[in-house]
């Protein structure tokens, strides 16, 4: 998953800490931190003033190499994206190795449970008319849900597939169908703050109306 990640500065935080571009005789010593918010530059000068932080100005030939290694990670994370993708196929060919990889699946809902996407009162994979109760393998369907539910929105943490009981390689497939939909719709998960394409009602109303009422649809298109 890091291989394929391109959120190598997370901007989208208020802080942003990391080593590249620490030189000289700070190497080692300092860190590196991008200012990226009001919040995280007030955090910042109160920890200066409480004496628990040090702070100094970025030495400019730091800036410039911590842009070349950020660049030069962004590429390696396209050549990854591009290799691993590449693998799956296209069209049928990558349905049907989705297919023969969740075969082996035993249902054990890990990718489910560890999914940060995945917060439903209740997941429409439990629902007996959408996936036949207790069958192993699962019928495709079982991933189909996800795919259609979070494909949109998946922030490739990898959860799904480091806890998959059975090492099908579900945050890949994940991936790479929200690689298509992001260029398709420009949709970046995890940054842009706007509601994510399938999500097609505010999502703090969503979330208390399945407090409220205990329904099990994150959304409901037919009231
Ligand atoms: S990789 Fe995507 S689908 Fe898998 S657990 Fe993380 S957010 Fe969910
Ligand atoms: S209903 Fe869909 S989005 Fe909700 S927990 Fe289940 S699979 Fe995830
Ligand atoms: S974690 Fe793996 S084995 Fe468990 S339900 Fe998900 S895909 Fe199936």
């Amino acid at each position: 998953n890091c291989r394929r990640c391109k959120m190598k500065i997370p901007r989208q935080a208020d802080l942003a800490c990391g080593n590249w571009g620490v030189i000289g005789d700070q190497a080692g010593k300092a860190t590196f931190v991008e200012v990226c918010s009001e919040k995280g530059a007030n955090l910042l000068d109160g920890a200066v003033k409480a004496g628990v932080l040090k702070t100094g100005a970025a030495n400019p030939k730091g800036v410039e190499i911590r842009g070349k290694v950020e660049n030069a990670m962004l590429k390696l994370g396209d050549k990854w994206r591009a290799r691993y993708f590449e693998d799956l196929g296209e069209g049928k060919d990558r349905l049907k190795k989705i297919m023969d990889e969740t075969s082996r699946c035993i249902k054990c809902y890990a990718c489910i449970e560890n999914c940060p996407i995945c917060y439903c009162v209740e997941c429409s994979t439990k629902k007996s008319y959408l996936v036949t109760p207790g069958q192993v393998p699962p019928p495709f369907m079982f991933h189909l849900i996800r795919y259609a539910h979070i494909s949109d929105s998946c922030i490739n943490c990898g959860q799904c597939e480091e806890n998959c009981a059975m090492d099908i390689p579900n945050a890949l497939f994940m991936h790479a169908l929200q690689t298509d939909l992001q260029e398709m719709f420009g949709y970046t998960p995890g940054v842009d703050m706007e509601l994510p394409v399938l999500a097609l009602v505010e999502e703090q109303t969503e979330r208390k109306r399945l407090a409220d009422t205990g329904s099990d649809q994150i959304f409901n298109i037919f009231e």
